[in-house]
């Protein structure tokens, strides 16, 4: 999935969440305390999760990456993990 952020200096800000969003092309010092999420956590194309920001004074907007997870176990891990101990046991 592609951003849906356009980041242009001859456009007013928007926020057209979750089909567009218009944002300016840097952050200033308004942003660190007006950040708000909009929407609700994705996913990009490389499978991290991610939501976007806007600041609600200027319109400034990027996407805040979570810290990656550790997968659920497959079950086709947790059978050869299982099966490994019984060979350990017999051995
Ligand atoms: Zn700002």
């Amino acid at each position: 999935m592609e951003t849906i952020v356009e980041y242009t200096a001859r456009k007013k800000p928007l926020n057209a969440y979750p089909k567009r969003v218009i944002s300016p092309f840097h952050h200033q010092s308004c942003c660190s305390a007006r950040m708000v999420q909009i929407g609700t956590v994705r996913k990009d194309q490389r499978g991290f999760s991610f939501y976007y920001r806007r600041c609600q004074v200027c319109g400034f907007t990027l996407r805040h990456f979570l810290p990656i997870q550790p997968p659920e176990e497959s079950p086709m891990v947790q059978r050869r993990r299982r099966f490994s101990r019984a060979v350990e046991q017999v051995a």
